[in-house]
């Protein structure tokens, strides 16, 4: 049997961006992942299967004939709606664009209300940001906002937390790994006040109230104390909406104006790409989420072009997914189809089986495994990312580009 190794290979398969795996393969399939990572070694392991078949009368398509299935339907809908997934590489996501501009079609991306509430935040109040490298090797003080890493991010600790000179970590709602000490200052927050508790943090710091629980007091003596700290944001606060937000943002501010430590932000993107998506829709348009494009322009309106109101009000006659969409999103495509039979196509472009029933799907080459390109790691940095294994399906970078060329008028 022969074996060789692949070292320094790049993994695609969350936000991390890892670039220090090795990969073993006996004869042409992977069979071992090192450092271990739950995630990394399910997804490289998996290899080229045959696709599933769908359930419930949807269709399996596959090559140029499938292509021209769905470059006929995009051509003889009204006004196809365009969702720009994460789990794909950023050029395809660019081209998802490109193909709703060509369409005049509209275009959001996977949590289009996240992205909007997010983008606004952050252009009212701003948060100073830092590389993963400087959070490993600068910061003495870590407060994770509602986030699992080690669910989502298996090696987060591992590779980015000092471990030789471990910082002081506060978690908010959520429990620490076994491998972090006993110190840490574990915080129970109610998420449906954390508006209040932010906006009483940020009083008693400016000094405008006492009137604190002793948990948060305890909490804002930690962070008083830090020479450098990060707050690291998971997915549930990013979903708790722009009042959220902003206050955390502006909490991140003010302790860099009053105190004389250094805070810094850092958000947390799941499934890679899926937070660039809003990024690339922006670049190519000026918008995060809900554009449609008449004549080439972008046109930006959250009550006229989001998906989720296009799909609540019918008014798209098809959606094109591209790549994985936010769960919210998928619960109204699944209402309106199980709602209104027949009048909305539901079509997919992704290496995994969606989790809804659509009425076509083309399964595409999976980002990192047999597809390349640039994923996005959660600091910002773009990292290039190569195929590990050969696949007879269509990578989606080229069915996108064919698809862009065969809905020319
Ligand atoms: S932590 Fe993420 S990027 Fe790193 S090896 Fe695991 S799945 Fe891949």
């Amino acid at each position: 049997m022969n074996e060789r190794r692949e070292r320094s290979v790049a993994c695609a398969f969350c936000s991390c961006c890892c670039t220090d795996l090795e990969l073993v393969y006996q004869d042409r399939c992977i069979k071992s992942v090192k450092p271990a990572c739950s995630i990394a070694g399910r997804e490289f392991s998996a290899g080229e299967s045959d696709p599933p078949s769908l359930k419930r009368g949807g269709v399996v398509i596959s090559g140029q004939k499938g292509l021209q299935t769905i470059c006929a339907e995009l051509r003889a809908a009204k006004l196809p709606l365009i969702l720009i997934g994460g789990g794909i590489s950023l050029e395809s996501q660019r081209s998802a664009v490109l193909l709703a501009k060509k369409l005049g079609a509209c275009a959001d991306t996977p949590a289009s209300c996240q992205s909007l509430a997010f983008a606004r935040a952050f252009a009212e109040s701003g948060i100073p940001m830092l590389t993963l490298g400087e959070l490993r090797d600068r910061v003495d003080t870590v407060v994770f906002w509602n986030t699992d890493q080690n669910q989502i991010h298996p090696r987060f600790w591992e590779r980015f937390i000092g471990v030789n000179r471990p910082p002081r970590i506060i978690s908010v709602n959520f429990e620490i790994p076994e491998q972090i000490p006993d110190s840490c200052l574990h915080i129970s927050l109610d998420m449906q006040q954390m508006l209040a508790h932010l906006i009483q943090l940020r009083l008693v710091l400016r000094n405008e109230t006492q009137q604190v629980s002793p948990v948060l007091r305890e909490m804002l003596a930690t962070l008083r104390d830090a020479h450098c700290g990060c707050m690291i944001f998971g997915e549930s606060l990013l979903e708790s909406g722009y009042g959220v937000l902003f206050e955390a943002f502006r909490f991140i501010q003010e302790l860099n104006d009053i105190d004389k430590g250094r805070w810094f932000g850092l958000m947390l993107d799941g499934e890679v790409n899926s937070a660039a998506a809003a990024d690339v829709l922006s670049l190519e348009t000026g918008y995060p989420a809900a554009v449609r494009f008449i004549k080439d322009e972008a046109e930006f309106s959250t009550t006229e072009w989001s998906a989720k109101r296009l799909i609540q009000r019918g008014e798209t006659d098809l959606v094109l997914q591209v790549g994985q969409i936010d769960a919210r999103i998928q619960k109204e495509i699944e209402n309106h189809i199980t709602n209104y039979t027949g009048k909305m196509k539901y079509m997919v472009l992704d290496s995994k089986t969606p989790l809804i029933q659509p009425s076509t799907w083309l399964p595409v080459r999976r980002f990192g495994l047999d597809e390349g390109g640039t994923a996005m790691r959660m600091d910002g940095l773009p990292i290039p990312i190569q195929p590990v294994q050969e696949s007879r399906k269509i990578g989606l970078a080229e069915a996108l580009t064919r698809l862009i060329e065969g809905v020319e008028p």
